[in-house]
């Protein structure tokens, strides 16, 4: 048995980190690809049906894959504070890589709109926490103009360390299956992690991909090849925050999906690349549908992901449904992060009444009986 140690250590020669760059890890990575045969009998669509849950990573989202790639990088050239905007899960992972480096975090997170367990994990990891009077657009201006003259690192996914450490889930998905899906489907908000997983199965089928705009001199291509094939790849967007079906940026943006609540992408180009690239298609999910899906996920399979995340299944089943992705297709969905982190959305969405009764085995016996 080796200890697993996180996606530097798993997939070192195909990082473009200086050698002697000590990796900044909490073991993320090598989250389950879990089939969904309840659910695809549920819905009546026939598909190989499987999500890739990076609720399951150290601070509950796929940031960290990103996160350990930003802060190592950062902490080799010297830094001592990263700074970053966030709608939640950005600063979780910022705020507990740069307490597991020993140095400062500084996040910007838009007013009132940051999932409870999400601003949580900041305050424990000890984030300096800034709430801007603005939304997530407004703290991604500002940390841009800011890290220009301060000394912090931007922790973004503007920083390319972050994509090349995104694009392991891509790895773990072709070794998994033993190819690659036929259809990837994720949730986008500022499109790196669409981006990064094209870049991921590219690298798998030794393909270069005009999306790889940072590191064409480090590049692998053709040194990891395993598969031959890439899926096309479909990004969903919130109907109310959807910027790629607009055509620009969306100046309000306004969402129950709170993660992917943007309205103006910062890898805009790099997914334009991916959409024509793979051959795939971008579209949009109400916040009706995100809700039901995430229900419907939980209660059919077990897996409790955060409405963000719902939106690249409830796109999924609806493509499914109506043969845009054919059937028999294999389909890989990504769960960007854990339902844990918000739990207010499912209790302000009703539960039946909880059952009190007397301390004595009889009361329980009883609420069982008429149940069973
Ligand atoms: C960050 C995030 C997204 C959006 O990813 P992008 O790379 O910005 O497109 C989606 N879902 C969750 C849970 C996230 O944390």
């Amino acid at each position: 048995m080796t200890r697993y140690t996180g996606i530097i250590d798993a997939y070192r020669s195909r990082m473009p980190l200086p050698a002697d760059a000590k990796a900044i890890s909490l073991g993320e990575g090598r989250t389950p690809l879990i089939k969904l045969d309840n659910l695809v009998r549920h819905e009546g669509v026939e598909a190989d049906l499987y999500v890739k849950f990076e609720g399951t990573n150290p601070t509950g989202s796929f940031k960290d894959r990103g996160m350990t790639m930003a802060v190592t990088e950062a902490v080799h050239r010297g830094a001592k504070a990263i700074l970053c905007a966030s709608t939640g899960n950005t600063s979780a992972a910022a705020a507990a890589y740069a307490a597991r480096a020993g140095i400062k975090s500084f996040v910007l997170i838009p007013e009132g709109k940051i999932a409870m367990g999400k601003l949580a994990q900041a305050v424990v990891h000890g984030a300096t926490i800034v709430q801007v009077r603005g939304n997530f657009d407004d703290g991604m201006r500002l940390v841009k103009e800011v890290s220009e003259t301060s000394p912090v690192a931007l922790v973004n996914s503007v920083n390319p360390y972050r994509l090349q450490g995104q694009k392991t889930a891509a790895f773990e998905i072709v070794e998994a299956l033993g190819r690659a899906p036929d259809y990837h489907c994720l949730p986008v908000g500022n499109a790196g992690n669409i981006t990064a997983h094209w870049l991921g199965y590219s690298e798998s089928a030794g393909l270069p991909t005009a999306a790889d705009s940072h590191f064409a001199a480090h590049s692998t291509i053709g040194n990891f090849a395993t598969v031959t094939t890439r899926p096309h790849m479909v990004g969903y967007q919130a109907a109310g925050s959807a910027p790629f079906m607009r055509g620009g940026p969306v100046k309000d943006p306004e969402t129950v999906a709170t993660a992917i609540r943007i309205g103006n992408p910062q890898s805009w180009d790099l997914a334009l690349h991916v959409q024509t690239e793979s051959k795939g298609w971008f579209d949009e999910c109400t916040d009706a549908e995100i809700l039901a899906c995430q229900r419907l996920l939980a209660e059919q399979e077990g897996v409790f992901c955060e409405p963000a995340s719902a939106t690249s299944l409830a796109g999924a089943l609806r493509d499914l449904k109506s043969g845009k992705i054919p059937a028999g297709s294999t389909v890989v969905c990504t769960l960007t992060g854990n339902g844990m982190k918000d739990p207010d959305i499912i209790l302000k969405g009703g539960f039946p009444p909880m059952i009190e009764v007397d301390a004595v085995k009889s009361a329980v016996e009883r609420v069982l009986v008429d149940r069973l």
